[in-house]
């Protein structure tokens, strides 16, 4: 019997290696994940999990952090067990996420040694992130050289911003050589641009304000699905409040702890990546479900200021498009909160917001109320998928996949 063709997915992180595999179902051009999982804890007490279809664990696997396992070495382990596990299956192809595309790339990328070398130009642009990324496409290149790889972006899907959207009000020198807005979260915002519009063929040329809400959190104009303005800009650090990130800060801030306080570029990192945002404002927890299941004031300030800050940014995304013809909530907070989303919403009224507590409650798919001016979704975001969708697309030109 012939093997099933699949795509591998990898997102490496700085301490985690998440990853599918998804398998063609030839004839219907579909796309199936078959298996995730993770490889968490590295550089430190390292372990690797990975669950079926059915969100059954299949392995579920510990090293301690006496000697911590190199990076490669745990992802030799993660591939061999694939290899081990899929006896059905071939992977033809690797996608991976790649944080940053730069001024240049806007679409996927095949991968070849130019590539590498174009990507790892970018690392000044994500150090925290990029170099990660980058990593990953080396080894499995180095593991698996005749295997097929590509790399798909966070900042592609932002490339059809107006250069209003693009440019800080900084001297053109700077904007020039690529201090300039780029958006994140692009895979989450295509996927789910393009499953909303598959429902609501209606809104294709309408204008779409996507709230991805999750550990790290953003907000996306879509008009006539493409965007043209996001709250994240040239760091993942812009925009809404996040699990541990500030979002956006008054420039002086920092110039106040360099001069007041004397604090270095680690320090300042250190504070604005890891020390701020719900844990910061909270001082109990990066979690939003922890928060929400919390009575302690503090953390209740939190939360509100979170929903205080998107509800803004949803105005400001709205005012960018000249307008607003639906509202969507997307992401692990977005996805399973519905306090957060009336909580936002409520905040919305005035621009015609209206959600319905049942159908808010009950997660359905269009959760406004009958008499909302402005329609509000809850849609599931998938950037796997779309990693995949893309891996294939980019390697089999001309064949769709659904
Ligand atoms: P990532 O950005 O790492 O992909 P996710 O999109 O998975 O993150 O979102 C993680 C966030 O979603 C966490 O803050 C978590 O608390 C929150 N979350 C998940 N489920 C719920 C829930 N039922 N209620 C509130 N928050 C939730």
């Amino acid at each position: 019997m012939s093997k099933h063709q699949s795509c591998l997915v990898l997102n490496a992180g700085s301490s985690s290696l998440k990853f599918s595999v998804f398998r063609q179902q030839a004839a219907a051009g579909n796309l199936n994940a078959i298996l995730t999982g993770q490889i968490s804890g590295i550089g430190g007490a390292a372990r690797f999990e990975a669950k079926d279809a059915d969100r059954r664990q299949l392995a579920d696997h510990s090293w301690d952090d006496s000697e911590p396992m190199p990076r490669e070495k745990l992802l030799r382990f993660a591939l061999h067990w694939i290899h081990e596990h899929l006896v059905d299956d071939e992977i033809v192809a690797a996608g991976h996420r790649v944080v940053h595309g730069g001024k240049e790339i806007s679409a996927p990328l095949r991968i070849d040694a130019a590539a590498i070398d174009a990507l790892e130009a970018l690392v000044p642009l994500a150090p925290l992130h990029q170099p990660h990324n980058v990593a990953a496409i080396r080894m499995l290149a180095e593991i698996y050289p005749e295997l097929s790889q590509v790399a798909c972006f966070d900042t592609a899907f932002h490339a059809t911003q107006p250069w209003q959207a693009r440019t800080f009000a900084l001297p053109k020198e700077l904007s020039d050589e690529g201090v300039c807005k780029y958006g994140f979260h692009g895979l989450s915002y295509e996927y789910v641009t393009h499953s909303l519009l598959a429902a609501r063929p209606e809104l294709a040329n309408g204008r779409i304000a996507i709230c991805h809400l999750g550990n790290g959190s953003s907000l996306c104009a879509v008009q006539a699905g493409e965007s043209v303005d996001t709250s994240m800009s040239f760091s993942a650090l812009d925009g809404v409040p996040m699990g541990t990130r500030c979002g956006a800060l008054d420039p002086g801030v920092l110039l106040y702890l360099m001069r007041e306080k004397q604090m270095g570029l680690e320090e300042i990192e250190d504070l604005l990546y890891r020390r701020s945002g719900l844990l910061g404002v909270s001082g109990i927890s990066n979690d939003m479900k922890v928060l929400q299941e919390t009575d302690d004031p503090d953390a209740r300030k939190a939360v509100e200021l979170f929903c205080h800050r998107v509800a803004r940014e949803v105005a400001a995304m709205a005012a960018a498009m000249e307008g607003i013809d639906a509202l969507v909530f997307t992401a692990g907070i977005g996805e399973n909160s519905p306090a957060i989303r009336e909580m936002i919403s409520r905040r919305l009224g005035w621009l015609g917001v209206q959600v319905d507590a049942a159908r808010n409650a009950g997660r359905q798919f269009e959760i406004s109320a009958a008499d909302s001016r402005i329609p509000v979704f809850v849609v599931p975001t998938n950037e796997e998928l779309m990693i995949a969708k893309h891996t294939l697309a980019v390697l089999n030109p001309g064949v769709g996949h659904a």
